[in-house]
């Protein structure tokens, strides 16, 4: 019924990735209110604003399969993202859910290893390469989250928290599938305070991921790495962070639940 013709994703002229700007909900929303954000976000935004950017939400579990077929049903050019998933295919693991279930809703990227899940429910570097591997396997993207602490910026260890993120997450991988691999930099003291990172910490970031992907898979594999930025995004900071050299989209949490303020912030 609102089906929108004559557009066609197109990538960044100067770099030629894709854009792709995701919407982070958290533990936010139930699946009425769910749906009720995916029409207003429909709604506030004109085909010009798909042109050069693919956006995915990623609701809560429970709200996957009615914003699947609310997408699906609509036609609209919205991609589905969940926030995590387990690694392992099926079996005693109360509470946990397969990237196969993922896949059978359509979901075509998954964040793994955001910071909150690291802090709050202990992943280790090395789970989240079983989830990235996961992902893979079930042919969805995942959305790797890497990013130092306050602390860890101000003792100078940026750098190293960075490479390691990057290299265990991704030491499995083929090269083909490493540069599939959306990587999203979220220093975790911009996450949720509002100190958002200026275009040149947001740059930086992308440059390290890139060095160390370079390393481990050459400059090609590299150069085709999407990153995107996270941490406090708002309309205000979107346009300057994303002209940031090396920067190819963002991950934005508390941003997104306001279907007008992420409409703007896809607008930058
Ligand atoms: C996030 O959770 O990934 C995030 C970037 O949150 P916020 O935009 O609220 O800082």
């Amino acid at each position: 019924m609102f089906e929108r013709k004559g557009y066609e994703l197109k990538p960044n002229p100067k770099t030629g990735r894709y854009r792709l700007i995701s919407g982070n909900w958290k533990m936010n929303l139930n699946h009425l209110e769910a749906i009720q954000l995916v029409q207003k976000l429909y709604f506030a935004l004109r085909d010009v604003d798909y042109a050069y950017t693919e956006i995915s939400v990623h609701p809560p579990a429970t709200d996957l399969r009615p914003i699947q077929l609310l997408i699906e049903s609509d036609k609209m050019r919205f991609s589905l993202g969940a926030q995590n998933c387990y690694y392992e295919t099926n079996g005693a693991y109360t509470g946990e859910v397969s990237a196969g279930m993922l896949a059978k809703l359509n979901v075509k990227y998954v964040i793994v290893g955001h910071s909150e899940r690291r802090r709050i429910f202990g992943e280790s570097d090395e789970m989240v390469a079983k989830k990235i591997q996961a992902v893979f396997s079930e042919a969805m993207t995942p959305i790797l989250c890497v990013g130092e602490t306050h602390d860890e910026r101000e003792k100078g260890l940026t750098d190293e928290v960075l490479s390691r993120q990057v290299r265990i997450a991704l030491q499995d991988l083929t090269g083909e599938l490493a540069s599939k691999t959306v990587i999203a930099y979220e220093p975790i003291w911009a996450i949720g305070t509002g100190n958002v990172a200026t275009a040149e910490d947001a740059s930086s970031g992308a440059q390290l991921i890139r060095q160390e992907i370079t390393e481990m898979f050459g400059s090609s594999v590299a150069s085709g790495v999407r990153v995107q930025y996270g941490g406090s995004v708002t309309p205000v900071t979107a346009p300057e962070l994303l002209d940031a050299e090396g920067v190819d989209g963002f991950l934005v949490g508390g941003a997104s639940l306001d279907a007008e303020t992420f409409a703007r912030i896809i607008r930058a």
